[in-house]
């Protein structure tokens, strides 16, 4: 039969070929090695499809119109022609274990393929053999000939379609073992491709003047392009970096697979400062900025994964402390030159970075989710550390297990509440009191609500232990005896999430109704937040449950992001000024601050506390000043409740 007479198929498959790698290359699909390996196989794909086309161009051009003048198989057109067809054999036999590779490389599983010498030898000895085979031809004439200027195929030819049929068969065997790594849509698409090539194969057998072979090979590319690659779901939208959800695809793949890893995370420290002084537009900017530099650290086949708000991942295959301090050392540096040709000077970027190898460090999914979410509390600011080093401190494990722990304290509602009495400059009493949750683990002891209450806050559990905490606190409400007390009212502290739900305030009505208890024993203190989006609905809230008798205070006056403004706007009747100003009484201008603020908070209407007093010297300058109240453990400190309501009856007011 004669070839070559539709040769359209092919000039087709080089075009589609040549718009999908233009693409590819427009949209930088080129890193990360899933990517790499499709890129390679797309170039394998056009370059044999080009082959192809030549070949048959040189037939029509040359080989024919000439053959009459010079006898067959010796002269120079059917060498170059014989040597077009022998290279277009051999990157045909390299197209299944391609397909292979590409397999192994989207599913994570690659570093499986040469495992052992065995598995090298078994897997690629086959494809070398059959590429001499087809290299030697020249020799032999085994695999095809040329006669009469068209192609006749010899034997050997068969020894092609083993090898690809060899390589669909490992291929689809692969697919199998691994079909729990890919989403069905991907495994049912990278499985249809291998009967689709098949058929196409053997229809060109059949009939080769029907050249379909590389037109369906570049078809099925783009199947693997439109089902298999997804760009948009594997880039971070906002990043040039890998997304969440592959980086959630690759170490979920390396924990099943046994795939050793070395994670570098780096995190710029800074965000919230950063937030305040450039605003947030200018953070995503340095965010992005970060990551293109963070790209210029890559190596090999390193990628490098964007994971939330300001933390990267880079995959390696190994790294030491000295790569991942240079990596460190660079992003600072650069984010150094970025602030000072900006004038941004108070806005270096400060990162933090740790190494954890996989699987040595971490083995399972829990614990990698667990590091990553305690990332910033877990790795000092402006270092290198590994994991190795993270894991030997005394509070890891506390810090690891933090989540686990306060899932369980929030099924058992097993969160105490102990309540620190408030005293009255004016009175020369104690007054009030502050409600502060504790929480005690049978392992860890007595657990700091400054540790686990930023962990709750991040993670949403706040809401459940607000519930608690409400609960419990309206229950001792309607337990205690105000008049033997000599309580006015019991402080409670309420997050900024549990501000924002429009069910706040009827819940906490209802639960004062239900234990009998006047809404004006309770207080509720709120603190101040940036979160413009918040403000609308802590406002109703706090109006609600002012215009119900619930007093409220400001908590933490004086830290983070309190404004006058909103002081005046709100009902507070009591402003709680924070410690760090008492910290820092021996500091003249604190001392003239810290005046002018009492003064100023008092001549709009609303009472003074100063918190984390310690001493006498303390109390005395703060009487001095206006303050109304104080609280802090020169005059109590928290106690539970038995010993609470002892101490408040012991002292008070006869
Ligand atoms: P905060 O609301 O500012 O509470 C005052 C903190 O200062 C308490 O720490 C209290 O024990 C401590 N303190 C009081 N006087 C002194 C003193 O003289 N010296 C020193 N060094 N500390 C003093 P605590 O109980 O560890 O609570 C820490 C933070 O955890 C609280 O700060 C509050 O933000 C949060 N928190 C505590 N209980 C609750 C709660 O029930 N709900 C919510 N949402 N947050 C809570
Ligand atoms: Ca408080
Ligand atoms: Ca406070």
């Amino acid at each position: 039969m004669q070839t070559g007479t539709i040769v359209y198929f092919d000039i087709a498959a080089v075009v589609i070929m040549m718009i999908a790698l233009a693409s590819l290359l427009f949209r930088k699909l080129t890193h990360g090695a899933a990517n790499r390996v499709y890129l390679t196989c797309m170039v394998l794909v056009t370059v044999t499809a080009l082959c192809a086309v030549v070949g048959e161009a040189l037939d029509a051009l040359l080989l024919r119109p000439l053959m009459p003048l010079y006898p067959v198989d010796t002269n120079a057109p059917l060498a170059v022609r014989s040597a077009f067809t022998t290279i277009y054999y051999a990157l045909r036999v390299l197209t299944a274990p391609a397909y292979l590779v590409l397999i192994a490389t989207v599913s994570d599983t690659s570093h499986r393929l040469d495992s052992s010498n065995f598995r090298r030898v078994f897997l690629w000895v086959p494809m070398v053999l059959t590429v001499l085979i087809v290299l030697t031809n020249p020799l032999h004439h085994l695999v095809f000939f040329y006669e009469n200027g068209f192609a006749q195929r010899e034997p050997l030819i068969c020894v092609l379609y083993f090898c690809a049929i060899y390589y669909s068969l490992i291929g689809i065997a692969w697919l199998i073992r691994w079909r729990e790594l890919l989403d069905p849509e991907e495994l049912s698409t990278l499985m249809l491709l291998y009967p689709i090539m098949l058929a196409a194969a053997a229809i060109q057998y059949e009939l080769p003047a029907l050249r379909l072979e590389m037109f369906v090979t570049s078809i099925a590319m783009m199947l693997v392009s439109a089902f298999v690659i997804h760009p948009e779901t594997r880039r971070d939208a906002m990043v040039n970096a890998a997304s969440l959800h592959s980086y959630n695809e690759m170490t979920y793949r390396a924990f099943i697979t046994d795939k050793p890893l070395c994670l570098a995370f780096v995190e710029i420290v800074n965000r919230e400062k950063l937030r305040e002084l450039l605003g947030k537009h200018r953070v995503q900017a340095i965010t992005r900025e970060v990551a293109d530099m963070l790209t210029t650290t890559l190596e090999h086949d390193d990628t490098l994964y964007y994971l939330r708000n300001v933390l990267f991942c880079i995959a390696t295959r190994n790294i030491d402390v000295e790569h991942a301090l240079r990596i460190a050392k660079n992003t600072h540096e650069a984010g150094k030159a970025r602030s000072e040709t900006r004038k941004e000077k108070a806005a270096v970027t400060q990162m933090r970075t740790c190494i954890v190898r996989i699987p040595e460090d971490i083995s399972d999914t829990e614990t990698l989710v667990s590091f990553e979410r305690r990332f910033g509390h877990l790795v000092p600011q402006s270092t290198v550390v590994t994991y190795g080093e993270l894991a030997a401190r005394d509070d890891f494990e506390l810090q690891m297990k933090l989540s686990d722990i306060l899932e369980h304290a929030i099924d058992n509602k097993s969160f105490e509440i102990h309540y620190q009495p408030i005293y009255c400059l004016r009175d020369g009493c104690f007054h009030s009191a502050e409600a502060l949750v504790r929480l005690k683990d049978k392992r860890f002891g007595w657990i700091a609500p400054s540790l686990f209450i930023p962990e709750a806050e991040a993670s949403g559990a706040i809401l459940d232990i607000g519930s608690i905490l409400l609960e419990k606190i309206c229950a001792f409400l309607g337990r205690i005896d105000f008049s033997t007390t000599g309580l006015a009212y019991i402080e409670a502290n309420l997050s900024v999430d549990q501000c924002v739900r429009p069910e706040l305030a009827d819940e906490i009505l209802c639960l004062l109704e239900k234990n009998d208890v006047e809404p004006a024993r309770l207080n509720l203190e709120v603190t101040e937040t940036s979160a413009m989006y918040s403000q609308q609905a802590i406002d109703e809230n706090v109006k609600k449950l002012a215009a119900a008798g619930i007093t409220l205070s400001l908590d933490d006056y004086g830290v983070g992001y309190s404004n006058m403004s909103r002081m005046i706007a709100l009902p507070f009747s009591l402003v709680k000024i924070d410690k760090s100003f008492v910290d820092a009484l021996d500091d003249s201008a604190t001392r003239t601050i810290l005046a002018s603020a009492i003064d100023s908070i008092k001549q709009i209407g609303k009472e003074v506390l100063i918190e984390g007093v310690e001493t006498e010297e303390q109390a005395q300058l703060l009487a001095k000043m206006g303050a109304d109240f104080i609280q802090g453990y020169h005059y109590a400190k928290p106690l539970p409740e038995d010993k609470f309501i002892e101490f408040m009856q012991e002292h008070r007011r006869t």
